[in-house]
C-alpha cells in the first residue's frame, strides 16, 4: 500500500472517526484502544501530560477545568482554552485530536497518513471551515478537501450514482448536536437545499435523564445525594450511557455500581433495573424536540414531507428505537440505516478521498455555495459576484472603476447574503487597494476576483490593471453564522426583495445624478468660455432642475432630469471639441470624462460562460465603482 492514499476524517463534536478505502470499499480504522470512535476530548493531567481521546473523556467530570470537550462548537471563534497558564486556540485543540487519530491510523495501517478529507456541518461558514483546515495543517495533515457532512453521508450510500433526481433528508443525531439537512441529488450534484438543527440536543441529554433518575432512586433508597461526589457522578455518567446503548437492543437492563457511596452503616451499592418503556417515558420530550428542526428544514427547502425520497440516519443516537419510530411516523417511510450511523460520515469522506486520489473513478462530487458573495459598491449597493447555489470550486472576475476623479484608494468590502443593500448583508471583511494613479473617474480599471476553493474557503483579490498592483484577503469572518442565521438571511431577502430593489434603483439613480452634476459643473468651469450664452443657460437650467429633483424622493424624475443634463453636456462638449479638432477630439472628450463616459465593462471569468458577455448595456454598478476614500 502506498501513502498516496487519502483518508476521510469525521471531526465530530463528541467523537471523531477515521476511514480509508481498501479494495474499493471504505472501512473504519480503529484507535489504539480498539474503538472506532475517538472521543473528541482533550485534557491535561495534573502533571501537565496531554491526554487525548478516551483517557481525556474519563477525566472529564472529575477534572473539568483541565479538560475540554466539544471544541468543535468554538471553531472559527477567538475562544481560548487556558490550562497551566498556557492558552490554546480551538484549532490547536482540534489538531491534538487529529494528531491522535493520525498516529493511531498510521500504527494500524503501517504507512504514513499525510492527506485527508475532513467533514464539517453544512452550515459551517468560511471561518469555521478555515479553522478546520488549519487544525489539519497543525496536525501535519494536508487537508485536500473539506466536505459537508450530509454530502459525505450521501456518498457513503453511493447516492452520487443515482441517475434520477432525488431528495434526501439527512437526520443526524449525535452526542451533542442534532442536524437536519435536505439535499437534492442527481447526476453527481449535491445541493444542500436547507439545514436546520439544535446544537444543544444530543445523546448526552438522554444520558443525563438516566443519571438524574438514578440519583433520585438512590436518594429514595439510601437518603444519600450522589450529586456532591464527582467521582460517583463520573461512574454514573458512564453507566447511564452504557445502559442507554443496551436499551437500543434490549427491553430492560440492569444498572449495577458497587461501592458507589458509603455512610456510617457501611458501603452502598447501586443496583436497579431500567426498562425501555421507563427510559422512553423519561426522554419522551427529547424525542419530540427533534420534530421542529426537521419541519423547519423542510419548510426552508420549500418541500412537503411526501416529497422526501429517502431519510438517512446518521449519528450514534439514531440507533435509539424511539428516534427511528419518530422518523417513520413523521415521513411515512422506512429510514435507510444499512450503514453504521456512527461511521457513515467518515466512510463518505474516505470515498471522496479515494475519488481525489484517483483510486475510485466514475464519480463526480459537486457542492454549492449556501449564500451569495459580493462587494459593496457606491451608494451602499451589494453587487454580487457569485450567486447563491453556485457549484464550487468557482472563480469570478469583474472589472470595477472609481467613482470620483483623482481617487487613489478603493475599499473592497466583502459581503455575504441575499439582500440588495450592503448594510443588510453579512460583512466578511474589507481591505484597501492603494496607489491607484490619479485619473478621472471611470478610467481606472480594477479587477476584482472571487475564488471559492473546493473547501468553500473564499479568496478575494483586487488588481489595478494599469499598475498590476494587487491586494487580497482570505476571508476570516470575525463572527460566525449559524444555520438559523443563514436561513433567516435567505428568508429576509425574499420578504424584502421588492423594497430592496426599489432602494437599490433609488440609490443608483441618486449616485448617477450626483456624478453627472459634478461633471457638469466642471464642464462649466473649464469649457464655459467657449460656450454660447444659450449653451451655458441650457446647462445651468439642467443643473438646477436636477438639484431640485434630488430634494424629492421621485426616482423617475431624478432619472429623467439626469438624462436632460447628460444631453446638455454632451451637446456642449461635442460642439466645443468639434470646433477645435473634429470627431477625434469628440472621442477624446468622451474618454476624458468631460462627456458621458464609455462605461467600464463587466467581465466574467473562472471557466463559466460570461453571463454578461455580448453587447448588452452594462449595469450601473459597473460604471460607478466605489465611494471616494
Ligand atoms: P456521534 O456523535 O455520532 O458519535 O454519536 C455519539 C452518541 O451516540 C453518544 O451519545 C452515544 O451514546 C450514542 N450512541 C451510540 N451508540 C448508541 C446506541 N446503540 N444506542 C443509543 N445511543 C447510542
Amino acid at each position: 500500500m502506498s501513502s498516496s492514499k487519502i483518508v476521510g476524517i469525521d471531526l465530530g463534536t463528541t467523537n471523531s472517526l477515521i476511514s480509508i478505502v481498501e479494495g474499493g470499499q471504505p472501512i473504519a480504522i480503529p484507535s489504539a484502544e480498539g474503538d472506532y470512535l475517538f472521543p473528541s476530548v482533550v485534557g491535561f493531567s495534573r502533571s501537565g501530560e496531554r491526554l487525548v481521546g478516551s483517557v481525556a473523556k474519563r477525566q472529564a467530570i472529575s477534572n473539568p477545568e483541565r479538560t475540554i470537550i466539544s471544541v468543535k462548537r468554538h471553531m472559527g471563534t477567538d475562544f481560548r482554552f487556558t490550562c497551566d497558564e498556557k492558552s490554546h486556540s480551538p484549532q490547536e485543540i482540534s489538531a491534538m485530536i487529529l494528531q491522535k487519530v493520525k498516529a493511531d491510523a498510521e500504527a494500524y495501517l503501517g504507512f504514513p497518513v499525510e492527506k485527508a478529507v475532513i467533514t464539517v456541518p453544512a452550515y459551517f461558514n468560511d471561518s469555521e471551515r478555515q479553522a478546520t483546515k488549519d487544525a489539519g495543517a497543525i496536525a501535519g495533515l494536508e487537508v485536500v478537501r473539506i466536505i459537508n457532512e450530509p454530502t459525505a453521508s450521501c456518498l457513503a450510500y453511493g447516492l452520487d450514482k443515482t441517475e434520477k433526481q432525488e431528495t434526501v433528508l439527512v437526520w443526524d443525531l449525535g452526542g451533542g448536536t442534532f442536524d437536519v439537512s435536505v439535499l437534492d441529488l442527481g447526476g453527481g450534484v449535491f445541493q444542500v437545499k436547507a439545514t436546520a438543527g439544535n446544537n444543544r440536543l444530543g445523546g448526552d441529554d438522554w444520558d443525563q435523564r438516566i443519571m438524574d433518575w438514578l440519583v433520585e432512586e438512590f436518594k429514595k433508597q439510601f437518603q444519600i445525594d450522589l450529586r456532591t461526589d464527582r467521582v460517583a457522578m463520573q461512574r454514573l455518567k458512564e453507566a447511564s450511557e452504557q445502559a442507554k446503548i443496551r436499551l437500543s437492543q434490549e427491553t430492560s437492563t440492569h444498572i449495577k455500581l458497587p461501592f458507589i457511596a458509603a455512610d456510617a452503616s457501611g458501603p452502598k451499592h447501586l443496583d436497579v433495573e431500567l426498562s425501555r418503556s421507563k427510559f422512553q417515558e423519561l426522554t419522551h420530550d427529547l424525542v419530540e424536540k427533534t420534530v421542529e428542526p426537521a419541519l423547519t428544514a423542510l419548510e426552508d427547502a420549500g418541500m412537503s414531507k411526501s416529497e422526501i425520497d429517502k431519510v438517512l440516519l446518521v449519528g450514534g443516537s439514531t440507533r435509539m428505537p424511539a428516534i427511528q419510530d419518530k422518523v417513520r411516523s413523521l415521513f411515512g417511510i422506512e429510514p435507510s440505516k444499512e450503514i453504521d450511523p456512527d461511521k457513515v460520515v467518515a466512510l463518505g469522506a474516505a470515498v471522496q478521498g479515494a475519488v481525489l486520489s484517483g483510486e475510485v473513478k466514475d464519480m463526480v462530487l459537486l457542492d454549492v455555495t449556501s449564500l451569495s458573495l459580493g462587494i459593496e459598491t457606491v451608494g451602499g449597493v451589494f453587487t454580487k459576484l457569485i450567486e447563491r447555489n453556485t457549484q464550487i470550486p468557482v472563480a469570478k472576475t469583474r472589472v470595477f472603476t472609481t467613482a470620483a476623479d483623482g481617487q487613489t484608494v478603493v475599499e473592497v468590502h466583502v459581503l455575504q447574503g441575499e439582500r440588495e443593500l450592503a448594510a443588510h448583508n453579512k460583512s466578511l471583511g474589507r481591505f484597501e487597494l492603494r496607489n491607484i494613479p490619479p485619473a478621472p473617474r471611470g478610467v481606472p480599471q480594477i479587477e476584482v476576483t472571487f475564488d471559492i476553493d473546493v473547501n468553500g474557503i473564499v479568496n478575494v483579490a483586487a488588481k489595478d490593471l494599469a499598475t498590476n498592483n494587487k491586494q487580497k484577503i482570505v476571508i476570516q469572518s470575525p463572527t460566525n453564522l449559524t444555520q438559523e442565521e443563514i436561513n433567516a438571511m435567505v428568508k429576509d431577502a425574499a420578504i424584502y426583495a421588492e423594497e430592496d430593489a426599489k432602494r437599490r434603483t433609488e440609490s443608483q439613480a441618486r449616485n448617477k445624478a450626483n456624478i453627472e452634476l459634478d461633471t457638469a459643473e466642471r464642464q462649466l468651469r473649464e469649457l464655459g468660455e467657449q460656450m454660447s450664452f444659450e449653451q451655458q443657460k441650457r446647462l445651468r437650467d439642467a443643473i438646477e432642475r436636477l438639484r431640485g429633483s434630488l430634494q424629492t424622493y421621485d426616482t423617475e424624475k431624478i432619472k429623467e432630469d439626469t438624462k436632460v443634463l447628460q444631453d446638455a453636456m454632451y451637446a456642449v462638449s461635442t460642439e466645443a471639441y468639434m470646433s477645435v479638432g473634429g470627431e477625434k477630439a469628440a472621442d477624446a472628450a468622451r474618454k476624458s470624462g468631460y462627456a458621458p463616459t464609455t462605461p467600464t465593462r463587466g467581465a466574467e471569468g473562472g471557466g463559466e460562460a460570461g453571463a454578461e458577455g455580448g453587447a448588452e448595456e452594462p449595469s450601473d454598478q459597473d460604471l460607478f465603482g466605489w465611494f471616494q476614500q
